[in-house]
């Protein structure tokens, strides 16, 4: 795993991140005016280089005056994130049809090292975590990493970003044995998994902010039994998202899923925000992503490997208040996600088939 490798060490080397200025979107009116903040990582940096995929523990989030510093009374404190290396930058256009977004691709010191779809670099890592990431790991998330923390659930498997409070990625399987007549849950909570130091996202973040609970890993996808059902509804589990977007666009895409499976299929999924060069805020600096992504692998079984014939599908959906229409409108290549994000989707998958099933655009009615 030496490419990914390489991007954890860099990341360790940032022990102070000076974030740019961040210009406030005309009508949020959440941002008292621009400013300046710096992170230390903190001292335990030096702990993030291990292994990759190894947990990483102890890492400390940071002095508690930086903390209490992302408190805003005046609203969202004015954080902006690195674009990125211009390298990166110069390769996110869309797909022609496709809508054309300006891309975030992550905090420069982390992404630095990181070797694009360089896979397979670790042939079975994802299966040998959990069932939800067979097809492999997007990035080199870690227990403990700040800002790629990995949260491996019976329900589905995340990484988690506490700086910026959202999650990066999520992933999961969705077969006909998830599926049920579970209660849906009534109320989100924190996602317990985190120490009580990591970043975390909370209901009042949300409150009266225009932007919805969006889940990443639906909750309709989780309905086997209550407690299943439950293990949606946490932070770690949600970015903000528009109500078009939440309710309109990206349902139809999640119903989408939904269908194949009770067709018979089994639909391995990956799904996550995508940033602006700069965002609106939600609460206590929250971002609200540019768009969503999802990757979704229908196969015929679990067990079922990825051919260069197997469907693959990229849907990337603006989150704005005016989206709308059917999520086959916003259909990508997987590797133009993968240009967005920095992430190596289908990673375990050998070489050869992702660079056939990645780089067309699903086309099935
Ligand atoms: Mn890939």
């Amino acid at each position: 795993m030496e490419a990914v490798d390489a991007g954890v060490a860099v990341a360790a080397d940032a022990g102070r991140v000076t974030l740019p200025q961040y210009t406030d979107d005309a009508g949020t009116g959440s941002n008292a005016g621009p400013s300046t903040i710096a992170f230390d990582a903190g001292p335990a940096d030096a702990g993030k280089e291990s292994d990759a995929g190894a947990p990483v523990t102890g890492f400390d989030a940071g002095p508690p005056d930086v903390d209490a510093g992302r408190e805003s009374d005046a609203g969202a404190p004015a954080i902006a994130f690195d674009a990125g290396p211009p390298e990166v930058d110069a390769g996110r256009e869309s797909d022609a049809g496709a809508p054309v977004i300006a891309f975030d691709a992550g905090r420069s010191d982390v992404d630095a090292g990181f070797t694009l779809d360089a896979g397979p670099v670790d042939a079975g890592a994802g299966a040998a975590l959990s069932v939800h990431t067979a097809l492999g790991l997007p990035d080199t998330s870690a227990v403990g990493a700040v800002d790629r923390w990995l949260l491996v659930k019976p329900q589905f498997v995340v990484s988690y970003d506490t700086i910026r409070k959202t999650p990066r990625w999520v992933s999961w399987r969705l077969d006909t044995s998830w599926l049920g007549t579970a209660t849906r849950a009534s109320s989100f909570r924190r996602d317990a998994q985190l120490p009580t130091t990591a970043g975390q996202a909370r209901d009042e973040d949300f409150r009266n902010s225009g932007f919805e609970r969006g889940h990443l890993c639906p909750s309709a996808d989780r309905t086997n039994t209550d407690p299943d059902n439950d293990a949606t509804f946490v932070f770690t589990n949600v970015v903000p998202q528009t109500r078009a977007s939440n309710g309109g666009t990206w349902a139809t895409l999640e119903d989408e899923a939904r269908d194949q499976v009770r067709l018979g299929k089994t639909v391995f999924l990956v799904a996550g925000p995508v940033f602006g060069v700069t965002s609106q805020f939600v609460g206590a600096g929250v971002p609200v992503p540019t768009a969503t992504f999802k990757v979704a692998v229908v196969v015929d079984s679990p067990a079922a490997s990825v051919t260069t014939s197997t469907r693959v599908i990229g849907v990337l959906v603006p989150n704005t208040t005016s989206v709308s229409g059917n999520w086959r409108a916003f259909r990508v290549s997987v590797r133009s996600l993968e240009q967005a994000t920095g992430f190596d989707f289908l990673a375990d998958v050998p070489r050869a088939v992702q660079d056939v099933v990645e780089t067309r655009v699903d086309a099935e009615p």
